[in-house]
């Protein structure tokens, strides 16, 4: 395969029809790192018509496999994954701009992704029989798989994100067409790869690499996609969304977060537990940059306890150390481009112009700092005395802005933790835990850390309330979506049932 070759139909690798590509940057210092195929409406066109061929036609073998068959290939999948664990994590790295220790990170979720949507699926059986209430009709409600799904997914967790789609998509028997982000595509072309190798049938997995509009537009509206699922933001999610809708196809939508850390002060008693405390709201802010949906992007700390919170929080995001991710020792990478420090540039500009304190950050970093200069580098930035009118507190900036908020009862914590048209994931931090279960009761998150942030389990639904999305990914629910029930009613004595008496 060359390098211009990175569109797959049909189990081959051919570039686009109109022949054109799209250069991918290394965001660490906007040098060219790859160049791939920019698929169109066309090529899109082609990948719907070889996964509907391999779903429906003659060839239409994966959906009739036998899970336990299925299950096998998922788990040779993960087995090839560990095979190329570090290569595929400096794809990630250099692609992304992440750490390469978060990129073998993500591997290995991504790994277990795949081990357990194979042991689920066998878990789960083939469907259960239900009690129609006579022994003359034998019921049951069987899986079957929705059809050919086109999986659309976003550039902070290339691999990872379309593995919580990928896996379920395959173990449920539905065909496929995955869309990356233009920005990162690479490490998805890796996993194609390993699919083929894994011996899955052609037409089952196709691949497009390509921009949102035509590429995945074309996927979200082509009359032969049964299923979108769809990471992004929300614009993008509502435009998908609409678009599923109107072709009445399954849709399932994982958006954005603007995402409550919550901090008692009693959690911080103990110079061991002020410590665990403060480390992990950075953390949660500034890993990957903040180029995480579920960043815990908003602090929301005792008023009592801010002062002497927020001093050290500045302190220790200071020290963090910016640089490539490849290289030993770097803490956070650039941002992934150069639209995303544009933004990250004008949500700071725009906090400060609305009363924000500027803790620590604000800039890029000297060149002295960073070599080569021309990455998109941004500094760690603490803005103490947000409000929730800010657009700083209201709009996921999708960077390594952290804003600070307090509060002075718990009614007060929970309405402002609960203040966001978003509702991905949040924390609470106490020490008292009648209080923590009380307050996660009462958080519209989908997913609600007590005295943790940023954990997830792949047996665990992931996903959100309000507009961070419809539907979820892992766990049980995380296969279902990739499930049509069929309720298979048979009557044992068909007999007249006379509702006509002519
Ligand atoms: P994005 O919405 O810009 O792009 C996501 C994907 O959608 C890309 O592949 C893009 O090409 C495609 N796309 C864009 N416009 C489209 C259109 N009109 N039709 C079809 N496809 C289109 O998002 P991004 O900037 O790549 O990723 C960041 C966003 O993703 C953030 O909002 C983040 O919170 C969200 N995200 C959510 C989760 C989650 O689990 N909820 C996980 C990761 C990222």
């Amino acid at each position: 395969m060359s390098s211009v070759e990175t569109i797959h139909v049909d189990g081959v690798w051919r570039g686009a029809a109109s022949g054109r590509t799209r250069e991918v940057l290394d965001p660490a210092d906007a040098t060219v790192l790859a160049v791939v195929s920019e698929a169109g409406a066309d090529d899109a066109d082609a990948a719907v018509a070889a996964a509907h061929r391999a779903f429906d036609g003659g060839a239409g073998v994966w959906p009739r496999t036998p899970v336990a068959q299925r299950a096998d290939l998922l788990r040779q999948v993960a087995d090839l994954l560990q095979r190329d664990r570090e290569a595929i994590a400096l794809t990630e790295s250099r692609d992304t701009g992440k750490t390469l220790e978060e990129g073998r990170i993500d591997v290995d979720c991504v790994t277990d992704a795949f081990r357990y949507f194979a042991d689920l699926v066998v878990g789960e059986g083939a469907g259960r029989v239900v009690d129609a209430g006579t022994p003359e009709v034998h019921s049951v409600v069987v899986y079957e798989p929705v059809g050919v799904c086109a999986l659309i997914t976003p550039w902070n967790y290339p691999l990872l994100q379309a593995s919580w789609k990928i896996a379920p998509a395959l173990a449920a028997g539905n065909t496929f067409v995955i869309k990356p982000s233009e920005v990162t595509p690479l490490s998805t072309v890796h996993l194609i790869r390993l699919l083929a190798e894994a011996g899955l049938p052609d037409g089952v997995a196709n691949l497009v690499t390509g921009a949102g509009d035509p590429a995945g537009a074309r996927l979200a509206e082509h009359p032969h996609v049964d299923m979108v699922s769809f990471t992004g933001g929300l614009a993008s999610g509502t435009a998908v969304g609409r678009a599923a809708v109107t072709g009445v196809k399954k849709v399932a939508l994982e958006l954005g977060g603007k995402n409550p850390n919550v901090v008692f002060a009693d959690a911080c008693e103990t110079e061991e537990d002020f410590d665990a405390a403060v480390d992990q709201a950075l953390n949660a802010a500034f890993i990957h940059s903040g180029q995480v949906c579920s960043a815990g992007s908003r602090l929301i700390v005792e008023e009592s306890l801010r002062e002497r919170f927020v001093t050290e929080l500045a302190r220790r995001a200071e020290k963090i150390r910016l640089g490539r991710g490849t290289v030993k020792g770097v803490e956070c990478g650039p941002l992934v481009s150069a639209a995303q420090l544009a933004k990250t540039e004008a949500y700071v500009a725009s906090a400060l112009a609305e009363g924000a304190e500027l803790r620590t950050g604000g800039t890029r970093p000297e060149p002295s700092d960073i070599r080569p200069e021309s990455g998109y580098f941004y500094a760690p930035t603490v803005l103490d005395r947000c409000h929730r009118e800010m657009t700083v507190v209201r709009e996921e900036t999708f960077g390594p802005i952290l804003t600070v908020e307090t509060f002075r009862t718990e009614d007060e914590a929970v309405a402002l933790a609960n203040d966001t048209e978003y509702g991905l994931a949040g924390a609470v931090w106490t020490k008292d835990v009648a209080r923590g279960r009380r307050v996660a009761g009462r958080l519209r998150h989908g997913t609600v850390w007590i005295n943790d942030f940023h954990p997830y389990l792949p047996q665990a639904e992931w996903g959100g309330f309000g507009k961070s999305g419809i539907g979820r990914e892992l766990g049980p629910a995380g296969l279902a979506e990739y499930r049509e029930p069929k309720h298979v009613y048979q009557n044992l004595a068909p007999r007249a049932v006379r509702w006509f008496a002519g």
